[in-house]
């Protein structure tokens, strides 16, 4: 009953719900704070008739809305906005990565990449990272490629690649191919290269609601590029599903982008828990990569990333380990609050090898 094409599938495993008990969970990167005030005044007033017709197909509104709240020259022509950045994401495989020379990405960066590249039949070169777990630019220009991507902030390392790097990537890089900077977690500290949108117009950047904005149940992600890569992601979803945006979503993520202050309010609240908790662990003995996003990737010599996420369960707090060989030592933890900080931190001292 299935097709040939079927088989080939490696679907992405996204961090574990389960069902047994209450958790405290940190592994997902889901922000511990509600959304701002403006959305819950928005839902509160939300007219259920409206859920009879079809949503803007352009979400016009909500895209002008995000360019007039990220500013840098911003248009709504430059924003694409989709079901998630996940699916956003997969419209740029599907339209910008090409098969006649491979994409390349860090060989620790977003997993989800590699099973897009899968699905769409792209061949991929994962380049290794630094010694530091920093992200290797020049590994990525060696060799010809039909495109580059990876997230910055890097995840799950929490890694910023600085703007100065950046953009010698971009200068050594041929103009007629993409390079997709994946911005989910710039709000928690980094510096966005959106500024560099007006002169390189092969720069894609991704941007998620799911993080900074407390929307992650939502389902609001978008990319910002030059008009012509926008036109060309309209083509690619209007193939593929007209409205991905519901009417709920884009109401509600225009009332988000009036309440740039209080994001930007939790998201300095949940930096400052971040890196006490991380210096709290580095005085137990762990190691802990140096973040700028809303999760720390830490080790401790001696311990595997499963014996640590094994313990801190059994305690009630989930984060995440990954099976992957180069970070089997490690586990994520997403930042919550100052109180489920305290709680892992409490857990985590006692850890031995
Ligand atoms: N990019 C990166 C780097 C991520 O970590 C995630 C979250 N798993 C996403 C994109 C997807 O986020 P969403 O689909 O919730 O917008």
């Amino acid at each position: 009953m299935f097709a040939k094409r079927f088989s080939e599938l490696h679907p992405y495993v996204p961090g574990e719900q389960p069902k047994d008990r209450a958790y405290i969970k940190l592994n997902a990167n889901e922000n511990p704070y509600p959304p701002s005030p403006e959305v819950q005044k928005a839902l509160q007033s939300f007219d259920p008739a409206l859920f009879r017709l079809y949503p803007d197909p352009d979400a016009l509104e909500l895209r002008t809305a995000i360019a007039g709240m990220l500013g840098c020259g911003v248009t709504a022509e430059m924003v694409f906005a989709g079901n998630g950045s996940d699916e956003v994401l997969s419209f740029i495989f599907y339209a910008f990565f090409d098969s006649d020379a491979p994409l390349r990405f860090p060989e620790h960066t977003y997993s989800f990449y590699p099973v897009y590249a899968g699905y769409y039949n792209i061949p991929y070169e994962k380049v290794p990272l630094r010694s530091d777990f920093s992200i290797d630019t020049d590994g990525l220009l060696a060799g010809r490629s039909s495109g580059i991507i990876f997230a910055n902030p890097n995840a799950p390392t929490g890694i910023f690649l600085p703007l100065p790097e950046l953009r010698s990537l971009l200068d050594r890089y041929p103009r007629d191919r993409v390079v997709v900077v994946d911005e989910a977690y710039i709000d928690f500290g980094g510096e966005t290269a959106l500024p560099l949108l007006a002169e390189y117009p092969n720069l894609v950047i991704i941007r998620t609601f799911s993080k900074s904005f407390c929307f992650a149940g939502a389902r609001l992600g978008f990319a910002v590029a030059n008009p012509e890569l926008i036109k060309a992601l309209f083509t690619t979803k209007n193939s593929f599903n007209h409205f991905p945006v519901d009417v709920l979503t884009q109401r509600t993520g225009i009332a988000a982008c009036r309440d740039a202050q209080y994001y930007r309010g939790i998201c300095a609240e949940i930096m400052k828990t971040r890196d006490s908790f991380a210096d709290g662990l580095r005085a137990s003995g762990w190691e802990v990569l140096p973040s700028l996003t809303n999760f720390v990737f830490v080790r401790k010599a001696g311990l595997s990333g499963k014996e640590v996420y094994e313990k801190v369960r059994e305690g009630g707090i989930l984060v995440r380990y990954f099976n992957i060989p180069g970070i089997t030592d490690f586990v994520r933890i997403s930042i919550g609050t100052p109180g489920d900080m305290e709680l892992l931190l409490a857990l985590m001292r006692g850890l031995q090898a």
